[in-house]
Formats: C-alpha cells, sequence, structure tokens
C-alpha cells in the first residue's frame, strides 16, 4: 500500500522534501501550510554551498534560468573600512554540474514550487493536536479538520509551533543578541569592492555580506549587528552608532529599503518522542548566519529523510538524528568561530585574526577540514 507522508510548512525544506518524494510513486504526500500563500518577497538573497545544489539537481535546479542565479567564484574578506584582508577561492568545491550558487529566494521557492500540483499544497492550516495510534499519526487542524498519516515531517521555520505540539513541551529559540539588516543595491554603488565576487567586510561587533544575485549583478546585502534590544526603534541610529561611525561612506549601501529582524538560533536539536515524526530544516536546528548554511542545510534534511524513507529503513528516526545531529554540532561549532572571528574589535586581535585568515585561505587541508567536510 502506498504511504502517505504529511508536510507541516512549506519553506525552503518542505518544498524540497515533496519535490524529492513526488519521483516515487509508492508516497503520497500532502503539505500544509499556515499562510494562505507561498511568501515570494522579492529581494531576499540566498547562498547555496554544493551540498544542496546537488540535490536540487536531483529535481532539475540545473535547468533553472542561467540569468536568475549567479556563482560567485570567490569570497573576499574586506575590514570595514574596505581594505582588502584576502580571498577564498569557493570554486575548488565546484564541478561543472554543481557550484556554488546565490539567487533571490523568491526564484528559489518558484522554482520548488513549479513541479508540485496545486492540490499538493493546502493553504491555511496550523496543527492543534497529533495523536499515534499503531502506526499512523492523527493530525488535528485548528480549522477543525483532521488528516491521518505514515509519517510525519515538520518543517515548519525557526518558531516551529507544531515541534512544541508534538511533544508537548515548549521550544523557543534563542535571542543571538543580533540584529540582521538587509537591503539591495545596485553594482554602481560598490566600486570599492568585487561585485563578481562575495564580499564579506568585517567590523567591530558587526559584519557586511554582499552577493550577486543573478547575471544582472543586481546585490543582496545583509548586516549583522550585535545589539541587546531585539527590536530597537531605529535602524538608521544602530547603524550610524556602529559601521558607519568607522566607515561614513557605508551610508550609500542603506540608501535603499531596509528590513530588519532579530537573529534567533535553536538550542539544541531533539529526536521526537514519536517514531514516525520528523524536523527538518530550521525546526531541527536554526543555525546562525555565519556560514550562510540555513537553506542548504533545509534542503540536506529534506534529502536524509526521503532517502531514509525510501529505503523504508527500520529505525529511520534514529538513523536521522545521528547523521543530522553530526552535521548541525559541526556547523553550529564553526558558525559560532566565524561570529567571534567576524566582529573582533580589539585591535592586537584583528591583526592576530587578519594574519591567520591570509595562511588559512591558503592552506588548502585546512580548507577542506573546515568547509569541505560541510559541502560534503
Ligand atoms: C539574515 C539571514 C541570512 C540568511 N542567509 C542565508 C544564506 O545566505 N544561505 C542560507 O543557506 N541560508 C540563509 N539563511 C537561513 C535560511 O533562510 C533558512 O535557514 C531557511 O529558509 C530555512 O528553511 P525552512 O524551510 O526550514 O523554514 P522556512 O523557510 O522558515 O519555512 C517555514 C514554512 O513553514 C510555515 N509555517 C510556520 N509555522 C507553521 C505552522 N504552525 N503550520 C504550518 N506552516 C507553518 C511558514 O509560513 C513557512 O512557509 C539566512 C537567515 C537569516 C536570518
Amino acid at each position: 500500500m502506498r504511504k502517505k507522508i504529511a508536510i507541516i510548512g512549506s519553506g525552503i525544506a518542505g518544498l524540497t522534501l515533496a519535490n524529492l518524494l513526488k519521483k516515487n510513486p509508492n508516497f503520497d504526500f500532502l503539505l500544509f501550510e499556515k499562510e494562505d500563500f507561498l511568501n515570494l518577497e522579492e529581494g531576499y538573497g540566498i547562498q547555496l554551498s554544493i551540498n544542496s545544489i546537488s540535490i536540487l539537481n536531483k529535481i532539475g535546479f540545473d535547468q533553472l534560468n542561467e540569468n536568475e542565479k549567479y556563482c560567485p567564484a570567490k569570497l573576499d574578506f574586506y575590514s570595514i573600512n574596505y581594505e582588502k584582508i584576502c580571498d577564498l577561492d569557493l570554486s575548488i568545491f565546484n564541478t561543472p554540474e554543481k557550484k556554488y550558487t546565490t539567487l533571490r529566494r523568491s526564484i528559489l521557492i518558484s522554482f520548488l514550487k513549479k513541479n508540485l500540483s496545486t492540490s499538493s499544497i493546502t493553504f491555511g492550516k496550523k496543527v492543534k493536536n497529533v495523536d499515534h495510534k499503531e502506526n499512523k499519526i492523527n493530525i488535528f487542524f485548528t480549522d477543525g479538520t483532521t488528516e491521518s498519516a505514515d509519517y510525519l515531517v515538520v518543517s515548519d521555520g525557526i518558531f516551529s509551533e507544531t515541534k512544541s505540539i508534538i511533544e508537548k513541551k515548549t521550544f523557543k529559540p534563542i535571542f543571538l543578541g543580533a540584529l540582521a539588516i538587509r537591503t539591495e543595491i545596485q553594482n554602481t554603488n560598490i566600486s570599492h569592492l568585487n561585485d563578481n565576487n562575495i564580499s564579506l567586510m568585517m567590523g567591530s561587533n558587526a559584519h557586511l555580506v554582499l552577493y550577486p544575485i543573478n547575471q544582472k549583478k543586481e546585490l543582496n546585502l545583509v548586516c549583522i549587528i550585535r545589539r541587546d534590544i531585539e527590536y530597537p526603534d531605529s535602524i538608521k541610529e544602530i547603524l550610524e552608532n556602529t559601521i558607519l561611525k568607522t566607515n561614513k561612506n557605508l551610508i550609500n549601501f542603506f540608501k535603499g529599503n531596509l528590513k530588519s529582524w532579530p537573529i534567533y538560533v535553536s538550542s539544541k536539536p531533539i529526536k521526537s518522542i514519536h517514531k514516525n515524526v520528523f524536523y527538518i530544516g530550521d525546526s531541527f536546528y536554526t543555525f546562525s548566519p555565519t556560514l550562510a548554511q540555513g537553506a542548504s542545510q533545509a534542503i540536506e534534511s529534506a534529502n536524509e529523510i526521503s532517502e531514509l524513507i525510501n529505503k523504508e529503513y527500520s529505525d529511520i528516526s534514529g538513523q536521522y538524528f545521528k547523521h543530522r545531529k553530526y552535521k548541525t554540532s559541526l556547523i553550529s561549532k564553526r558558525s559560532k568561530f566565524n561570529y567571534f572571528a567576524f566582529h573582533i574589535s580589539n585591535p592586537i586581535l584583528k591583526i592576530l585574526r587578519n594574519f591567520f585568515l591570509k595562511n588559512l585561505v591558503k592552506n588548502k587541508s585546512f580548507i577542506q577540514s573546515y568547509i569541505g567536510k560541510i559541502y560534503r
């Protein structure tokens, strides 16, 4: 009999899983999304490393219009004053089929949505309760409807209410003590930087990441600033009191529409109390954004679950959790270290950091171990 899989949340993780499951005729899947439509907000850029590109290629990402994406070859490190420190060659991990890619989140979501039938996503659905009878999961929604499934995959993002409902325990992400400020700029405004590459500018308690998101070289800028307040009154004031104090010219980056939000991270990943319930993407673990692995890990976790379900593995839950926990811990440690290193304010420590950075980016075995293990 065909197995039924219910997926809660149609973000990057949920949609990727649906696309992967669609390839197997032994499975029926249904996606339940709390919003009334998919959020195709323009602008928001996303970086995808080769670990996720190889998975997306299985569902036709290599056919996506070349104009809609960009493949930066290098990551350039700068001080906040535009002084170039060194660069990391990202292309060493590329193959002709899979390359480090940047694009708009909306393009990725549209691509993931394109091959799914309209009836496979039900909008306006939120889980109220679940119960477990024999090998089935019964899902009760807030609108009074119910659904039964063999497997329940939760991909409802960072604040995963569904996880708290299922595990009967409150899970709250932790405020990192930092804000993200995002905007989009034109390449004419960045004469000090190389618009072919990803630029990472490191300042005291703040860093900026800038990268092209398509062949037109529209640029996505994200600025991460340490701040204790989750919802400050004025973003402009924060910029003036931090990075703009060191480099007034950066004001040119922030003339467009600014969006800001507090950054949260997970405390630790959990395995469900139910053997046929799995968490993927940010609902499994939300990383700090300093290794740009959130979306790639959402895709990777969707692929792991899809493969284990396909193989009808006897202990999917145990197998999935073991591998995901290992990968999560690896990325989380590196993300935390990057967060510290990108924000150093002590001048002597800055000199030391830059000295080590210049040497380490050229050290192939270090790069293979620090980044290669993650991109595998
Ligand atoms: C500043 C910043 C920069 C980032 N940059 C990058 C980057 O460059 N590269 C990268 O890889 N990642 C990046 N990320 C992270 C990345 O965006 C996320 O990790 C990724 O989107 C997670 O995907 P997801 O599907 O798990 O969750 P989401 O994309 O959040 O999707 C969750 C979905 O579930 C729905 N939902 C929520 N609650 C419910 C509910 N109760 N019931 C039903 N549906 C529900 C939501 O509406 C949504 O559609 C960044 C994050 C930040 C904060």
